[in-house]
């Protein structure tokens, strides 16, 4: 039988947005239960780029990807949000004045009195460039298409392919983790 939550508000997507709403609803003691089609909370941040410093967020003049999802998480702890990981939200229907629902890929339902869609670019996947045979590479094989690990390149020979902020970004911080790094951009 398909998985029923009832809840004040549904939460699409479980990135940075989605966490401190939740902060901010419990702060109006509402209660509220996040769907992310990843398998972990931090949107983006978790998923693409963990140990990646960053330098905009106020009150800290630098924290690691990682841990400011850990801390969304904590700030969040109090009001006892519920999570569904690994499901993507298909559909969405509003019943009647107060009350939607919401349902997976997977065929769990949420009840709930509000929707807030924090789904920021959607559930991504990379951008892939279109080189002959580079899936054979893939899958720890010597290609990747987001750092997880920084460590995993320590005194290897690296390139990074690509001109925006991210690959400048990594660029400066594995040249001090890799024996050699050449950017590669168009
Ligand atoms: C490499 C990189 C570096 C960055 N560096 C910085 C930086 O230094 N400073 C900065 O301020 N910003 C940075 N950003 C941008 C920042 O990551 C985003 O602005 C931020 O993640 C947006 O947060 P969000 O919660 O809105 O969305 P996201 O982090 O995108 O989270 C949205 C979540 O919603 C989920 N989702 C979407 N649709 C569905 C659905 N239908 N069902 C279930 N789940 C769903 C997704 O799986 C995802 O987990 C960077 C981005 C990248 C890619």
């Amino acid at each position: 039988m398909a998985n029923t939550i009832q809840t004040d508000i549904a939460i699409i997507g479980a990135g940075p947005v989605g966490l401190f709403a939740v902060f901010e609803a419990g702060l109006l003691k509402m209660r509220c239960h996040l769907i992310d089609y990843l398998p972990q909370a931090g949107g983006q941040l978790s998923e693409i780029y963990p140990k990646k410093p960053i330098y905009d967020i106020p009150g800290y003049p630098s924290v690691l990807a990682q841990e400011l999802v850990d801390n969304l998480v904590k700030q969040a702890e109090p009001f006892n949000p519920g999570y569904t990981f690994g499901e993507r939200i298909e559909t969405l229907e509003k019943r009647d004045e107060r009350d939607f629902q919401l349902v997976t890929n997977l065929g769990t339902n949420v009840e709930a009195k509000a929707v807030v869609i924090a789904g920021g670019l959607g559930c991504f996947e990379p951008r892939k460039p279109e080189v002959e045979g580079l899936t054979k590479f893939e899958n720890g094989k010597g290609v990747n298409y987001m750092i997880l690990d920084p460590e995993q390149y320590r005194d290897k020979k690296l390139v990074i392919a690509g001109g925006g902020d991210s690959a400048l970004d990594w660029a400066i911080f594995l040249s001090e983790v890799c024996s050699e790094l050449t950017l590669v951009h168009r």
